[in-house]
């Protein structure tokens, strides 16, 4: 049988879909029912998203920083004509940490459905489908100078590394959550060990909040770690002890992806979120001398 994910360091070549594969699911905040579908790409088509629910089913969502409209609990992304996506980040962690370059993603509704909560389904679905090699290069984008966008005490960073990586911090003092640091070298293989499987996650004392702001709506503890001070709602056990700051790592995973093609280098994120995530793949993209291409070589 074919090895599903044929690489352990980045590779060198774009990858596409072997077969179309797809899922049904509900969305974490929309609450709306959802068919997911993934196809095969041409090489340099790059992840596009497609809404087939709209009136113009052809219109295509390209990923590029300036795609994101909407970053509270979740990475929200539209184009020109005012198609919208939600939650794009756990499954656009999958596809890039896995090494998928060129797919097509369609969706019956506004909103990716969030399976468990975390990027397990979507990594069974690209195991299902099987990633074919396309004989083009693939191009990172290399990060040659250390950029920081900065809120307060948050903060992200990125900075040239001889490998990809990803180091974060969060910290939610008086939780079980607490202070958890977690060091990430990117590849295909640690992420679907080491990081896929970690769940999103909501403090109790936020629900109400979230729920009245039109959030959260299709939370429940199949899909969301609910954490009550030093206790969680959900009755099955922690995947992680440190899942929490695991599920970080998968949500820059995801923002990352925002850039259109993957990211070389090392980021770190100390308390931050999707907003400031977007912001640092924005302020490396507009400066010219903060990247350039770069092609694997043999
Ligand atoms: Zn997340």
């Amino acid at each position: 049988m074919q090895e599903p994910f044929p690489f352990s360091a980045p590779p060198r070549w774009q990858h596409t879909l072997g077969k179309p594969v797809s899922c049904t699911g509900v969305g974490l905040h929309t609450g709306a029912a959802v068919h997911l579908g993934l196809s095969p790409a041409a090489a340099d088509t790059g992840l596009v998203f497609v809404r087939k629910d709209s009136s113009d089913k052809e219109a295509r969502i390209a990923l590029h920083p300036g795609a994101v409209c909407q970053t509270r609990r979740g990475t929200s992304i539209s184009n020109a004509k005012g198609q919208s996506l939600a939650t794009t980040e756990h499954l656009l962690a999958a596809l890039t940490a896995c090494g998928v370059d060129n797919a097509v993603v369609e969706v019956s509704g506004p909103e990716i459905p969030a399976m468990d909560g975390s990027a397990r389904a979507f990594v069974d679905l690209l195991g299902e489908a099987a990633l074919v090699r396309q004989n083009t290069p693939r191009r990172y984008i290399e990060v040659r100078k250390a950029i920081t966008c900065r809120d307060g005490e948050r903060w992200v960073r990125l900075a040239p590394s001889t490998t990809p990586k990803i180091s974060a911090r969060i910290d939610y003092p008086d939780t079980l959550i607490g202070d958890q640091s977690y060091d990430f070298a990117v590849t295909a293989a640690g992420f679907i060990t080491d990081i896929a499987p970690a769940r999103t996650f909501a403090l109790a004392h936020e629900i109400k909040s979230l729920k009245e702001a039109g959030l959260a709506l299709g939370g429940t503890l199949d899909n969301c770690i609910l954490v009550d001070g030093m206790t969680m709602q959900n009755e099955d056990a922690l995947r992680f002890t440190d899942e929490f700051v695991r599920h970080k790592i998968l949500d820059i995973l995801g923002d990352m992806a925002l850039a259109g093609a993957p990211v070389w280098g090392h980021f770190t994120s100390n308390c931050a979120g999707h907003a400031l995530n977007n912001a640092l793949i924005r302020t490396l993209m507009d400066d010219p001398e903060a990247w350039q291409w770069h092609q694997i070589e043999n």
